[in-house]
């Protein structure tokens, strides 16, 4: 019987970990498919308070592993496969294996939803980015695409333009379905152009990404276009599936929050992009994580 099962391993996991098994509270991790979660896709992390020359993602994670096992935190390389929040304790099933808790964190983060065009997978990091705030910095001066058209590709394509030299938003249909202030913003920076009607039909370079083929759907052309990176602004998705007939949802999938990190299931609480649809970050996601973790504990003295 564990005082908390923490069900994922990104910064908000390892961070509630930290805390959790600092309180002396008998912690589980179950890391799933991604072990140290989406900063393992990327290498270099340059906004992680305290690396004034960045760091790897890799290698952060695994220092935030590190730390959570020297405080005693139980670490399992597993993926949950089906869990019960309706009788107390808590059960998480992996397959037949059975893990049960007083409290559960809730931390499996989200993705990012890709086009699925050729070549995407491979150069994802290598100037595909799901995350302008996280790379923008590195295509200082350069000529860039955004695919989208809802505010977060507005956003994304006129913060780019603080460093790059032009944004190019590729959007399939012809009118944004962002808000009027976003779209006039986007429309008047001169940096910005648009292919309208546009799809990215292949994403080509070796090494690193080196150009586009966009397809038009109207005229049905196809033009190969150099960019030095493209931002995937069509939107996430929150890893929250398991949880669907056990938790409040909101109807995109994220989770509901009952308050700080509470799930309107008392004793089961959530931390990073599972919740959060707005920030996305690596800081954020880690201080959700301490936030459920000192909710867990309040939770438990209460008991
Ligand atoms: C390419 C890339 C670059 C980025 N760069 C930066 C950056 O420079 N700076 C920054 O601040 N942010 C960056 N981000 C964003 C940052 O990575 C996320 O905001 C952060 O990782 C969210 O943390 P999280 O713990 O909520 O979830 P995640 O990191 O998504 O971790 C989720 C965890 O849940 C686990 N999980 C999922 N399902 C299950 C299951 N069924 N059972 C068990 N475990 C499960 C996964 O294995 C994973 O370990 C980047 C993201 C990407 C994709």
């Amino acid at each position: 019987m564990y005082d908390t099962i923490i069900i994922g391993s990104g910064p908000a996991g390892y961070t509630a970990a930290i805390y959790a098994a600092r309180a002396n509270l008998n912690t589980l991790v179950l890391k799933g498919d991604q072990p140290g979660g989406q900063l393992t896709t990327t290498t270099v992390i340059e906004n992680w308070p305290g690396y004034e020359n960045g760091i790897d993602g890799n290698e952060l994670m695994q220092k935030m592993e590190q730390q959570a096992k020297r405080f005693g935190a139980d670490i399992e390389q597993k993926t949950v496969s089906r869990v019960n929040f309706k009788d107390q304790p808590f059960t998480v099933y992996v397959g037949e294996q059975v893990y049960q808790g007083k409290t559960i964190i809730i931390a499996t983060g989200a993705r990012a939803r890709q086009t699925g065009a050729p070549g995407e997978d491979r150069l994802l990091g290598k100037g595909v980015s799901t995350c302008a705030t996280c790379d923008g910095f590195f295509f200082k001066g350069k000529d860039v695409a955004v695919i989208g058209g809802g505010d977060t590709a507005m956003e994304e394509a006129n913060f780019l333009t603080r460093f790059v030299n032009s944004v190019t938003i590729v959007h399939r249909r012809d009118s944004f379905r962002a808000s009027k202030i976003m779209i006039d913003r986007t429309l008047n920076n001169p940096k910005i152009t648009v292919q309208w009607d546009s799809t990215i039909s292949q994403f080509n370079g070796q090494q690193h990404l080196e150009s586009v083929t966009l397809h038009n759907l109207k005229t049905k052309q196809d033009i190969t276009t150099p960019t030095a990176a493209v931002f995937l602004a069509i939107g996430h998705i929150p890893n929250s599936e398991l949880f669907h007939d056990q938790i409040d949802l909101l109807p995109n999938g994220y989770i509901k929050s009952h308050g700080t990190s509470h799930t309107n299931v008392p004793g089961v609480f959530f931390a990073g992009d599972v919740e959060d649809e707005h920030y996305r970050q690596a800081v954020t996601a880690a201080a959700a994580g301490c936030r459920a973790a000192m909710d867990v504990e309040r939770y438990l003295t209460q008991q």
